[in-house]
């Protein structure tokens, strides 16, 4: 398809303001018929108080300009396929369905030119926890906006993250998505937002007003400073590889049959398994995703992109993000799904996959690796990982310990779903156990390791984390997991009820030896630079698996802090059995063991084996 528009400026659609009178255009079809603007005093409902034809300029884009002073108004397009707010409109009325002419500048909270990115040297020193605005706060006794952006303005919550000692917040979709009315809160309706609608403006559900188009703006900024003003990176979930549906998406309404791709015979291709997939491989596709990743970060000062389902997008696109993103702050991580839910509409090795990590140098991929080879396979529940007694889980877990790079101890025949290393260097891993997808930890655990007990569950569960945070890879938890949070054991949650989806905080005071171990074990990450050596070189050098029987992991690693050469051991024992390891002899603070992490060290010994509790991890540092 011939496009007029040039993919070097162009800026879709557009609403230039003056008191005297409003430009809007938008990139439609030139062959369009009767291009229309209209006009509204509300934000839904009403008739229009303005209908004005859209002329087609030079430059193939449709324009038309309002006489008066719009502010305050609310506009929608028209190319004959019903009224949509375009594809770029960065304020809307309740539900997205209407565009709002808005002054942004108003939207910035107080001291807002003076926020900044919270300083992250390497991606390695990111601890990344994954949540959902409702699970987090809706329970919240305390909590003055329970699920909304500003709980997370609230010092309880910040209080909670810092004590937990995260530095960057994964928010799950938080632009305006189509599956909970804005018009019914009341209803309670819950849903993880995986079905966009408007991609630059934020969810009016998790604003106090969403009826007030400034309001969500203005509190999703709030939320960003504040978590900022913490110490606390916002990385955004960011979901331009399908949408809610295609015959109502603004793409379809705005330039029919160009942003999605299609099978042979003309149905939509399904690489999402939502019913279609939008086409990163089509230039204007590339630049809307470009423009609006630079302005989440230019205008909300986004500190990092989550790509959902990467492997729908092709790796030109990929890269010609980072390459913007590098731009504006080369510090801003991105990392992403390597697959998709279903068969693409390009061929696998032109996609963001997981095995193409390679050819994304700055872009990271989540390693089901290491999180099957602890909790189990991804298609079926009840099977367990090496956390249940699975055997041969070693090499995946070592594959994964070491960030999915290439390792002279790993034995890359005998891990699970890959047979090459993926990563060149670790910080292109995320290392977890698991994230809002299939069950959480603890559901995991009970209902694939038969008979477990309370105690059981636990040692097991710290024990996962403790694997995840001595990965070399980005650590990566989901939030409440240091709250033993579960759902019920509902695998796929994703509009389940806030019973179900809530984290129940009094699990703080029920279980506090867990959250005081993730806590701790942040820490020891955080401590020690062993576990964040950032480079495969380094990895390589400094990481050496020591001989250890079946069901046991054990590695050395050499770090040098100052002027000082040290080595940290660390021994995960899976087994029921106490283990005893060969360790090099000498003299060690004993930083963990049997469930407990003591940075100042629980114990100091003499000695060449280490003696291991079952079902726990040792950490030793001589
Ligand atoms: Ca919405």
């Amino acid at each position: 398809m011939a496009l007029q528009a040039s993919t070097q400026d162009f800026r879709f659609d557009e609403v230039t303001y003056t008191k005297e009178a409003t430009t809007l255009r938008l990139f439609a079809p030139k062959d369009a018929k009767a291009v229309k603007v209209r006009l509204y005093q509300q934000g839904q409902g009403g008739k229009a108080m303005k209908t004005v034809k859209m002329a087609l300029g030079k430059d193939g884009i449709w324009t038309a300009k309002v006489k008066g002073d719009q502010m305050g108004r609310f506009y929608t397009f028209d190319v004959g396929r019903g009224e949509c707010p375009g594809v770029f409109a960065k304020a809307v009325g309740v539900n997205g369905q209407r565009g709002a002419i808005i002054d942004m500048s108003a939207t910035n909270p107080k001291g807002w030119e003076k926020d900044k990115r919270p300083e992250v040297k390497s991606p390695a020193d990111l601890v990344v926890y994954e949540m959902h605005h409702r699970d987090f706060s809706i329970a919240r006794p305390d909590a003055q906006y329970p699920g909304k952006f500003m709980a997370l303005t609230e010092t309880w919550a910040l209080k909670h993250l810092k004590n937990l000692g995260v530095n960057a917040v994964h928010i799950l979709p938080s632009y305006d998505y189509g599956s909970v009315d804005e018009t019914r809160l009341g209803d309670n309706k819950y849903n993880w937002g995986y079905d966009p609608v408007n991609y630059n403006v934020p969810e009016g559900s998790y604003s106090t007003d969403p009826f007030t188009p400034d309001v969500r703006i203005r509190e999703f900024k709030q939320m960003v400073q504040a978590l900022h003003k913490a110490g606390i990176r916002v990385i955004l979930d960011v979901v331009y590889n399908h949408t809610y549906d295609v015959d109502h998406s603004n793409f379809q309404r705005t330039y029919p049959d160009y942003y999605y791709r299609k099978n042979a015979d003309g149905t939509w291709s399904n690489g999402s398994g939502c019913g279609n997939e939008t086409a990163s491989d089509q230039p204007m596709m590339r630049q809307f995703m470009i423009e609006s990743v630079k302005y989440w970060i230019n205008e909300y000062h986004i500190d990092g992109l989550r790509f959902d389902l990467m492997g729908i997008h092709d790796i030109e696109t990929m890269n010609q993000i980072r390459k913007a993103v590098n731009a504006i702050d080369p510090t801003i991580f991105i990392y992403g799904e390597g697959w998709s839910a279903g068969g693409c509409g390009l061929p696998g090795e032109k996609l963001g996959m997981k095995a193409n990590i390679p050819q994304m140098p700055g872009i990271a991929a989540f390693s089901d690796e290491i999180r099957d080879a602890l909790r189990g396979p991804f298609d079926n529940d009840t099977k367990p990982g090496i956390l249940g007694g699975t055997p041969n889980m070693e090499e995946s877990l070592k594959f994964g310990i070491v960030g999915c790079i290439s390792h002279p101890q790993v034995d890359m025949t005998k891990v699970n779903y890959s047979k090459q290393p993926w990563a060149v260097e670790p910080t292109q891993m995320m290392s977890y156990v698991s994230c809002h997808d299939d069950m959480c930890l603890v559901d995991r655990l009970k209902a694939s390791v038969p008979g477990i007990t309370q105690e059981e569950l636990i040692r097991l569960d710290l024990l996962a984390q403790t694997a995840v945070f001595t990965s070399q890879g980005v650590p990566f938890i989901l939030s409440g997991e240091e709250l033993l949070r579960d759902k019920k054991g509902v695998h796929n949650s994703y509009e389940s009820p806030d019973s179900i989806n809530h984290l129940d905080w009094q699990n703080l005071q029920r279980y506090p030896q867990v959250f005081e171990y993730y806590k701790n074990l942040i820490q020891l990450r955080q401590r020690y630079p062993h576990f964040r050596l950032g480079s495969a070189d380094k990895v390589r050098k400094s990481v050496k698996f020591l001989n250890a029987p079946k069901g046991v992991v054990a590695y050395r690693i050499e770090a040098t802090r100052g002027h000082i050469v040290d080595h940290v051991v660390v021994v995960l024992n899976f087994t029921r059995k106490e283990q005893r390891i060969a360790i090099p002899e000498g003299k060690y603070f004993v930083l963990a063991a049997s469930g407990v992490i003591d940075l100042d060290g629980l114990d100091i010994i003499k000695t060449n084996q280490a003696v291991v509790a079952p079902q726990t991890a040792m950490i030793l540092q001589d």
